[in-house]
């Protein structure tokens, strides 16, 4: 399984009077982890939306594998701050919305280790746990993309750890293309290989993060640290 190569090309994105991304040239291997960072209202959550296929763009391309695109990709899965599972679906379900295969969904599940919370209502879960679900949905759908807009912001910082390592792990092993936008710059070089940051509508800089693999730390280790400080 691979994941999809994305180019984008002098892509301009308004709102009325109102540009929020400005000529942007960006190219995202096959695979490749890439963050991006920058204040909020910048635009990044709109640059995610767009190659989401959510937003139309009011200039430029995007292609993946060399294909243009034009609205939703079925290969393409986002994860928010929020899990936005329904609450009157049990996990499961909730899991399959978008994916109809029920083996599909129960190996995401088990992937996220929650497999036997699949008869759970998402409203007895934890916050951790609702976004280990939400991640489910989007492997259940054999993602080639997933586009992160902050999926951990709201998490306290031991799950917060947990979840990286998960996504590190999954990403590692399932080879799609991850795209996170973060507030963390911390979090930004755990997980990915390359860093950007946007800044007045544009790429103002791009760095590989160049450490070896994994990164995301133990949480027992750490947990231990907290005790000590
Ligand atoms: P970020 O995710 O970096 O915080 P956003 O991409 O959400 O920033 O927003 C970038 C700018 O675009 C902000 O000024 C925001 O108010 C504006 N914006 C975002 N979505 C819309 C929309 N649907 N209509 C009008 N303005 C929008
Ligand atoms: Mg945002």
């Amino acid at each position: 399984m691979s994941g999809v190569e994305i180019t984008i090309e002098k892509l301009d994105k308004s709102f009325g009077t109102l540009q929020v991304l400005e000529n942007i040239d960006l190219h995202v291997g096959a695979g490749e982890f890439l963050a991006i960072v920058g204040k909020s209202g910048c635009g990044k959550s709109t640059l995610l939306r767009t190659i989401a296929g959510l937003e139309s763009v009011s200039g430029g391309d995007i292609s993946f594998n060399s294909i243009p695109v034009k609205g939703v990709q079925d290969t393409t899965r986002m994860m928010f701050q929020d899990a936005r599972l329904l609450p009157w679906k049990d996990v499961l379900t909730n899991v399959r919305v978008g994916n109809s295969d029920r083996a599909k969904a129960e190996a995401a599940l088990s992937n996220v280790g929650l497999l036997d919370k699949s008869d759970e209502w998402p409203g007895v879960l934890s916050g951790g746990q609702k976004q280990r679900v939400s991640l489910a949905r989007a492997l259940a759908g054999d993602p080639k993309l997933i586009l992160f807009d902050e999926p951990l912001g709201a998490l306290d910082a031991l799950t917060r750890i947990e979840m990286q390592q998960l996504i590190e792990e999954l990403w590692k092993q399932q080879g799609f293309t991850s795209i996170l936008v973060t507030h963390d710059v911390g979090e930004a070089i755990i997980l990915a290989d390359r860093v950007i940051l946007i800044e007045d509508g544009g790429i103002a800089l791009d760095v590989r993060v160049d450490l070896p693999r994994p990164r995301a730390r133990d949480s027992k280790f750490t947990e231990y640290e907290t005790m000590i400080l």
